[in-house]
């Protein structure tokens, strides 16, 4: 039982029935989220307990204190509040976003697969719906039963057991937890690639999901796949995916990077960082842990993981000789990327094209080697004086993605790490090797994305994004930003989603994410919802820009809502529904406030839109007088032509004697 004296409510978010309602309360000095059920609220609403906003805490938004999983009921008078059943069983975040459903587009194929594509259908208050690109998985289906434990239903089994080129592997280390899953790998001479399929002419279970979820045609999506322009980084073994594609004539995708650098806190923990960042609309994610546990953590992630999952496997191979890069080798690399790729990894970065010949050119650079993968290999390489074992070993890491279709994405090891450092030598040198690379592993059926910058003034993007296209023959590009400005130190989710929209537009395939803390700390669950909506703004401002079809109908529907004083549309359209509302209620509370023609930022009296639309309802009443006049002048004009024609239709007529 939690005593709570006093407590002042402040606001309620209204959230479809299903879900919760979240309110601010005060106790004592502290501020806590309290979470009630949305019988409890009624029932406080309707007694005598009211929104008290003469105690309202100002200047602190909920989403701070999100990690309070427990609910409570309040007994109006007695003020106390006591804990319920949480709000999910796992601890991971549960339910649709506010004035959304969860809907699926389904189809049986031929050859048996079930698809089962996910869309998140906005219901707009005149009772239409709006249709928009979800990724969140089953965490925001309320039918969906969700157990963490058990992972996610596998979906692509039925697409995987048709393929002959399969068959079941031992794994090197066992699966752990409860999780029950075959661990696939292809033939010994056989490949599995979306790649190698999209060149033999065959449409995938995986493509025709991707065509359905992009409104595109599936030969489409095989001709990008085949050509190498997209991938559809889906692992074998990740048979919880819900595909999706990268590449430059699809939306532009963003990723997340999640991951602790220090001890686990716990399974749940990490399973709803992917869940977090997913939910706002991360398309990947990238687990970097570097903990102990890593094996552990990654298996429960993936097991729990709807969207694609990439690894830098030279963290744990770093691991595995306690963190001295000169003792890495080849085998122990070689091992940790079969782990991983049991697993169901789908991509690897790799920074094969940090070679011993660039070390050197990033001698007299103001931040030097800023990328971990590029000073571990550097830092190898200068011990051994040897060229980059991934660089020596690329055909037999060919091998192991192509056995288990897991996709490249070539490391920048030497991307530039501050705005002095942009576009130079070592740069562009490491990003020409990355071409060669991409072709070579296309001999092999691998699907391939290249990494890119980093720190890059405005002036200097486009020209990255040119010679990638031109060197690594327009195979994706997946870049970090890149930052636009080096001087906004816990501002640079903003320096690098500059840049981000500009490289985007120009035709990068898929955006990395950069928080606020960015070089200052680990990032916290805030600083990823930060991160994540920034970079969903970078993308679709790409795709608005490149024309991408459809991309506008959301601004337009957004716009119109807007315009109409639809407050409760605008705010279930946006990227961030809860933090709108929040925004505008902080000084106009209340359901009165939600029909308002006006809000408190140009007040009732200057409001533009409203002023507009009093001008419009003048303009069509003047039009309406202007149009009575008309119509008697008209009716006028048809009684005199009538009596001319029964006076006989003579000009001239005689005047009538008496
Ligand atoms: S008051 Fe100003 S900001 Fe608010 S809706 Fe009207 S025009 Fe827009």
């Amino acid at each position: 039982m939690h005593s709570v004296p006093a407590f002042y409510l402040r606001t309620a978010l209204e959230l479809p029935e299903s879900a919760y309602r979240w309110v601010w309360s005060q106790k004592r000095s502290e501020t806590l989220l309290l979470r009630f059920r949305v019988s409890t609220w009624n029932e406080l609403h309707r007694g005598a307990l009211e929104p008290d906003t003469a105690h309202t805490v100002v200047g602190k938004r909920y989403e701070s204190t999100y990690s309070i999983y427990q609910s409570f009921s309040c007994t109006v008078g007695q003020l106390e509040a006591q804990p319920m059943q949480p709000e999910t069983s796992n601890k991971v975040t549960l339910g649709p976003l506010p004035g959304s459903e969860k809907r699926y587009l389904q189809k049986t194929r031929n050859d048996g697969a079930e698809l089962r594509v996910p869309f998140r259908q906005v219901r707009l208050s005149d009772d239409s719906c709006f249709p928009l690109y979800d990724c969140s998985g089953p965490f925001t289906d309320p039918a969906a039963e969700i157990d963490v434990t058990q992972g996610l239903q596998q979906v692509r089994l039925s697409y995987l057991n048709q393929r002959e080129e399969l068959t079941e592997e031992v794994r090197s280390i066992g699966m752990p937890g409860q999780f029950k899953r075959k661990t696939l790998v292809a033939r010994a001479g056989k490949r599995c690639t979306q790649m190698h399929y999209a060149r033999k002419g065959e449409i995938t279970p995986e493509m025709e999901f991707v065509a359905l979820r992009e409104n595109l045609e599936p030969e489409f999506v095989m001709n990008e796949v085949s050509r190498g322009r997209a991938i559809i980084p889906a692992n074998v073994n990740h048979t919880e995916l819900e595909p999706m594609a990268i590449g430059r004539n699809f939306l532009v995708k963003i990723n997340a990077n999640i991951g602790n650098s220090a001890v686990r806190s716990s399974i749940e923990d990490e399973v709803e960082k992917m869940v977090w960042a997913t939910r706002w609309g991360a398309d990947t994610i990238m687990d970097l842990s570097t903990g102990k546990d890593i094996h552990e953590t990654r298996e429960w992630i993936i097991r729990n993981s709807p969207v694609p999952v990439g690894t830098v496997p030279i963290y744990q191979a770093l691991e595995k000789v306690d963190g001295k890069p000169e003792e890495l080798t080849w085998e122990i690399y070689r091992d940790t990327l079969i782990e991983q790729a049991q697993q169901g990894v789908d991509y690897f970065t790799i920074h094969a094209g940090v070679l011993l010949r660039f070390v050197p050119t990033t001698a007299a650079r103001v931040t030097g080697i800023v990328s971990r993968g590029g000073s571990i290999m550097a830092r190898w390489m200068l011990a051994h004086h040897k060229e980059n074992f991934l660089y020596t070993h690329w055909d037999d890491i060919c091998e192991i993605m192509a056995a288990y279709d897991i996709s490249f994405s070539i490391g920048d090891g030497l991307r530039p790490g501050s705005i002095a450092d942009a576009n130079d030598e070592a740069q562009f040198g490491e990003l020409k090797v990355q071409g060669d690379l991409t072709r070579r592993a296309w001999e092999f059926d691998v699907q391939v994305m290249n990494e890119g910058p980093g720190h890059v003034p405005m002036n200097k993007i486009k020209e990255n994004m040119d010679r990638q296209l031109e060197w690594c023959d327009e195979a994706p590009f997946y870049t970090l930003g890149p930052l636009t400005t080096d001087i906004a130190p816990g501002y640079d989710h903003i320096t690098s989603a500059i840049g981000a929209a500009m490289i985007g537009w120009y035709g990068t395939a898929m955006l990395c994410y950069v928080t606020p803390k960015e070089h200052l700390g680990l990032p916290d669950k805030e600083d990823v919802r930060q991160g994540v909506v920034t970079y969903k703004i970078a993308a679709h401002a790409a795709d608005l820009a490149k024309g991408h079809p459809g991309a506008q109908l959301r601004d337009d529907a957004l716009s119109r809502a807007r315009f109409e004083f639809r407050w409760k549309d605008q705010y279930n359209l946006s990227l961030d529904p809860e933090r709108a509302r929040s925004f505008h209620d902080e000084t106009l509370p209340g359901e009165g406030s939600s029909v308002a023609h006006f809000c408190s930022m140009c007040g009732p009296k200057f409001c533009s839109m409203e002023i507009t639309h009093q001008i419009r309802k003048m303009q069509s009443e003047e039009n309406n007088d202007a149009n009575a006049e008309n119509s008697d002048a008209a009716a006028g004009m048809e009684q005199k032509s009538r009596e001319f024609l029964e006076m006989g239709g003579k000009i001239y007529v005689a005047d009538q004697k008496e």
